[in-house]
């Protein structure tokens, strides 16, 4: 009998809900792709469990998790370590176990500013204005002013979030922020370099997107939507009508998935046969 090992290489996600989460799809074409027996479960863990359920996860050999709604800032009570940039965001969407400790890290933002490096968008000196303040605002305002991004104008709904994240910012990094209220026929800063579309607006099965002016659109204007799931959300489309340049969540969601692979195995990713896979499911 040859020497074959039967125990596959395991990791996850933990969230609730989760059961429409499609990350599965990338992560499982990664590892066929490099030929390792990997699977990733996507479980429904629900608050109090999470701590049980991490773990759970350890004591099983699991290489690591990705860590989604709610559990991603309730999740840093059970690290051992944490990146200084997930500190800083306050949010973990990875964890890894390394040396016997529970590590966490947030690839959110970093796998958005991939996108947009990828696709040749400046960011050095940037004005970015963000839709929206909560945890995915955080990692890709914080990610941006640490690739340069000089300006950031936080529109929120609630005060509260958006003049936290402005705080964040101008207190932590080399950017300057400022909290402006989303109202309604919201318009655009006419120097705005890039728009991104962080709230939770137009995520299936809404259909609807923020009520911005979409008049105040310049076409010069980069315009990110990070919903995941329509690929072409309204917010896109109306921008595209405007002449902007479009970036969807989709090459977000394989970026930072292909980040936290890279933490779980030690290898690089194979990006373009997850993005293969994700478009085969839409
Ligand atoms: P949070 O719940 O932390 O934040 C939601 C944000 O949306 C808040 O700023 C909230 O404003 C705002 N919001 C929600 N509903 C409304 C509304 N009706 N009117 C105005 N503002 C509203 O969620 P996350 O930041 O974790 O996620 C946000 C979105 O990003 C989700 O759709 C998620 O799917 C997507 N995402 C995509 C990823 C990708 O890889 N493509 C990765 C991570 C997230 P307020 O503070 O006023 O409540």
């Amino acid at each position: 009998m040859s020497q074959k090992s039967y125990r596959s290489a395991l990791v996850g996600l933990l969230g609730c809900p989760v059961d429409e989460n499609p990350t599965v799809v990338t992560i499982e074409a990664a590892f066929r792709a490099l030929d390792i027996d990997g699977r990733y479960i996507t479980m429904k863990v629900l608050p109090e469990d999470l701590g049980d359920a991490i773990r759970g996860l350890k004591a099983t050999s699991f290489l690591g998790t990705h860590i989604t709604i709610p559990h991603k800032v309730a999740v840093l009570s059970y690290l051992d370590e944490i990146s200084p940039n997930a500190a800083l965001m306050g949010a973990v969407n990875t964890v890894y176990f390394r040396d016997g400790k529970i590590c966490g890290e947030n690839t959110d933002g970093k796998g958005f500013i991939m996108s947009l490096t990828q696709g040749g968008v400046e960011l050095n000196a940037a004005h970015a204005v963000l839709l929206g303040a909560g945890g995915a605002a955080r990692a890709i305002a914080v990610e941006l002013a640490n690739h340069g991004a000089a300006q950031l104008t936080i529109v929120n709904r609630s005060p509260e979030r958006g003049q936290a994240l402005a705080r964040l910012i101008n207190e932590k990094t080399a950017a300057s922020a400022r909290y402006v209220p989303l109202t309604p026929n919201f318009s655009i800063p006419s120097d705005c370099d890039i728009l991104v579309q962080t709230t939770s607006i137009g995520l299936y099965p809404d259909p609807s997107c923020p009520h911005i002016d979409f008049s105040s659109l310049r076409p010069e204007i980069v315009v990110c939507d990070i919903i995941p799931n329509p690929i072409q959300t309204l917010f896109i489309q109306k921008a595209a009508e405007k002449g902007c340049r479009t970036f969807s969540g989709f090459d977000m969601l394989v970026n930072q998935g292909a980040f936290s692979f890279r933490l779980w195995t030690g290898k690089e990713a194979p990006i373009q046969a997850m993005k293969d896979a994700l478009a085969a499911e839409y």
